[in-house]
């Protein structure tokens, strides 16, 4: 391995040559306490800049075991020191020529505790933190000296202040691990209490906007308490006895007036699938980790679902038990969104009014009583909801404002009345036993959700001549190759390197694990057990720092969106 000063003298060397000349700084550099690999040498500065990766050695990290077991300790405290990293890259960040000169970025953690390639800890504790860097030129000339400074000066300093943490800064990520494995024991806990959702006392559920994840204000925000009939009282291993709302298995209604916090509320539990950070508002809410949020998408494409438990004998006689569609409606994209979460395995679906179709969820009375049952393809949710729950377990946590025929079928009721929820479960039965809907029950048994094969030719992420080419580019749509996906209306789908680590890993997918043989869950969950065991990095040999991790919902969602996709039935 060459030293720092190798790589001082090379870049002394380059100054004002040509930009093609830094392709031969690539490599690793010993800087005493950590290694400097330069892993990819960008062709000019306006393009994707440089890769670089840094490893820090167990002795020089410092990190005592206890943050580095169990895995959810580690996970926990690279998550922490990648929030530090990406600040002091931020301030070191600036201009220093032409183009992306002098830009250097590190993966942007959001609300919540993820595992990410943009730094990893080993079980020895090892560090690894990898980001990228805009290598200093002047038009198309090297500017050496803005290279020494940036790549052998500020750069390590960045390094040695966050990953070798003086013992003062242990506290915090001590902090920070107790609270991720607090809420991993907290929903480790929901099946065996019969919950599906948890939100504690003292919660804070709203945030700041539309377009800021953060909390709102203490002093704006209502405060959460969980009304006496369904307080439930979990046990975190560190911080002890946890008192707050539990959602009970079955199908729950979140009703209220408009503007009361019902989506907010259920935004909270689609949330609930990850560990929040400290000052998040919603630390220690937890929601099964099969709990999956189903909308109504229309124009999307949908390949061979099998949606024939809401949607038969449609108008030109399409095959409802294989769907495919470039242009679905409202309807049949959501009994597609809920087929391809049932073929995953969810065993809990969250939907909301404000993002379903009407006739999908609900058909009165007077409308049955109009329209002829051969004339209507679709079982409304209302008459499958129930189900769902008796037959294969699958519970469901649905906001109505406006369908009280609902009250019917379900469990348990919670009214939001000023952001403050109530056990109306009582109530709502009187209701319902006083007004009755007269509507009929329809649809019969419930039929397996059939099982796709996809052919992994029709994922393609080819371009010109890259075999792989995945731009995020927006935070939720992703060009894959020459297509464009849309993966808006995955709204679990919580940070862009999630984003990115799905695009890759349905290449992975493609490649590995759907052989045509397999059934996309299997294959999927193939997929799932190789990251679990080697690392987010199993999906691309490049040591690339770009990916956050993600759930096997969002990945066969996303591909279930292709619009190239093929795929066949397994029976
Ligand atoms: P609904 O779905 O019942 O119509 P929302 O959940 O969309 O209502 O909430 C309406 C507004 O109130 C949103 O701007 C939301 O951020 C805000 N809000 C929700 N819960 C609270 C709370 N606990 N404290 C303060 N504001 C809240
Ligand atoms: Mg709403």
């Amino acid at each position: 391995m060459r030293s720092s000063r190798d790589l001082t003298a090379e870049l002394q060397a380059i100054d004002g040559k040509g930009y093609g000349a830094y392709k031969g700084i690539a490599g690793s550099y010993d800087f005493d306490d950590f290694a400097l690999h330069i892993d990819y040498v960008q062709g000019d500065p306006f393009a994707s800049p440089s890769r670089l990766r840094a490893e820090i050695a167990p002795a020089v990290a410092g990190l005592p075991a206890e943050l580095l077991q169990p895995r959810i300790r580690r996970t926990a405290t690279a998550d922490l020191l990648n929030r530090r990293l990406y600040t002091e890259l931020a301030s070191i960040s600036r201009p220093r020529g032409t183009g992306k000169s002098g830009r250097i970025r590190i993966l942007r953690p959001g609300q919540t505790i993820l595992e990410r390639t943009s730094l990893e800890i080993d079980a020895a504790g090892q560090i690894t933190a990898r980001f990228t860097a805009g290598l200093p030129a002047r038009g198309r000339r090297v500017l050496g000296r803005q290279a020494i400074e940036m790549l052998t000066g500020d750069i390590p300093v960045a390094l040695r202040r966050t990953l070798a943490p003086a013992s003062a800064d242990l506290q915090p990520l001590r902090r920070h691990a107790q609270l991720a494995e607090d809420s991993a024991a907290l929903r480790d806990q929901l099946d065996e209490r019969g919950l599906v959702a948890f939100i504690p006392r003292g919660a804070i559920l709203p945030r700041r906007s539309g377009v800021d994840d953060r909390p709102l204000a203490r002093s704006e925000a209502v405060i959460f308490q969980p009304p006496p009939p369904l307080t439930v009282t979990l046990e975190a291993p560190n911080s002890g006895p946890v008192v707050g709302l539990g959602i009970p298995r079955g199908v729950t209604l979140i009703v209220g007036g408009g503007y009361h916090g019902k989506s907010t509320l259920l935004r909270a539990i689609e949330c609930g699938v990850y560990d929040h950070i400290e000052g998040d508002g919603r630390e220690h809410a937890v929601t099964v980790p099969g709990a999956v949020k189903v909308r109504a998408e229309d124009g999307r494409s949908i390949t061979s679902v099998d949606i024939s438990n809401f949607i038969t004998n449609l108008p030109r006689g399409e095959d409802t038990a294989h769907f495919s569609t470039a242009n679905a409606s409202g309807s049949t994209s959501q009994a597609a969104a809920i087929a391809e979460a049932l073929e995953m395995g969810a065993t809990c679906l969250l939907v909301d009014e404000d993002t379903s179709a009407t006739n999908f969820m609900i058909r009165d009375a007077r409308m049955q009583a109009l329209i002829a049952d051969a004339d209507e393809p679709i079982t409304p949710f209302i008459d499958r909801a129930h189900q769902l729950y008796r037959e294969l377990g699958v519970s469901t946590v649905l906001v109505v404002g406006g369908a009280g025929d609902y009250f019917d079928v379900a469990d348990t009721v919670i009214g939001m009345r000023r952001y403050l929820p109530e056990d109306l479960t009582a109530a709502a039965r009187d209701v319902a036993s006083r007004f009755r809907t007269d509507r009929r029950h329809e649809g019969g048994s419930w039929t397996p959700i059939r099982e796709r094969r996809l052919e992994p030719a029709s994922i393609d992420a080819r371009k010109g001549r890259k075999p792989v080419s995945i731009k995020v580019q927006t935070p939720t749509r992703v060009l894959f190759g020459t297509e464009e996906l849309e993966l808006s209306a995955l709204e679990q789908i919580v940070e862009e390197g999630q984003v990115r680590a799905i695009g890759q890993a349905m290449v992975h997918a493609a490649e590995r694990w759907l052989d045509g043989r397999r059934t996309l869950r299997a294959a999927l969950e193939s997929l799932m057990t190789e990251v679990r065991d080697g690392g987010l990095g199993v999906i691309d040999s490049r040591q690339i720092g770009d990916y956050a991790g993600f759930r096997i919902y969002e990945l066969a969602a996303a591909l279930g969106r292709l619009r190239s996709l093929r795929a066949r039935p397994s029976d």
